[in-house]
């Protein structure tokens, strides 16, 4: 898999100056002289929601890169402003069409597996506020939106993902490789 490095800023962004390599607990962090900015490189926080209905699990297939068509929770990156569990209903919505509410605490989990960068995201469980409204319409990021039996998941495209039904007892398989420094995954079921 293609695990992204952090890049690293060259000049300021407030004042263009160029920037210092300040290193803080073994980790050069790219440093203002006039003190406007340091570069943290953070893991983009993002929420998808875990939506069951029955024994199916609902999934979206990706319209755009990266795993453009490939299947993955519907998610997405939190907003400046948003709570985490709104930013997960309301990518379900797009993504959808279908209004959820969130049913449990979120597990949290760092993706390495994002060509865009690390992603650290929030994975809720949900479930429809009107199980009678649930056919599934396809919107934003989503070409396609279905209800997936949860024996026979297709694969998904972030290994984050995987992890996260793994907690839940759910399995499936990723797309592309796993990544080696992942920890605390779930032991396959036949193992
Ligand atoms: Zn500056």
């Amino acid at each position: 898999m293609v695990v992204a490095e952090l890049e690293l800023y060259t000049y300021c962004p407030f004042c263009a100056s160029p920037l210092v390599a300040v290193e803080q607990e073994g980790t050069v962090r790219p440093t203002c002289s006039a003190g406007h900015f340091r570069q943290y490189g953070n893991p983009a926080p993002a929420a998808n929601g875990i939506v069951q209905s029955g024994t199916d699990l609902l999934l979206v297939r990706r319209a755009r890169e990266p795993f453009a068509g490939l299947w993955a929770l519907p998610g997405g990156f939190v907003e400046w402003d948003e709570d985490p569990a709104e930013t997960a209903v309301r990518e379900v919505l797009e993504e959808t069409g279908l209004a959820v509410g969130i049913t449990g605490l979120p597990l949290l989990l760092l993706d390495r597996g994002d060509p865009r960068g690390n992603t650290l995201s929030a994975n809720y469980p949900a479930e429809l506020v009107d199980p009678r409204q649930n056919e599934p319409h396809p919107g934003d990021d989503a070409d396609d939106a279905r209800w997936w039996p949860v024996a026979n998941l297709p694969p998904l495209a972030f290994e984050n993902h995987v992890r996260a039904l793994g907690y839940m007892g759910i399995e499936a398989a990723a797309a592309v490789p796993a990544d080696p420094k992942a920890k605390n995954s779930p032991a396959p079921a036949d193992q």
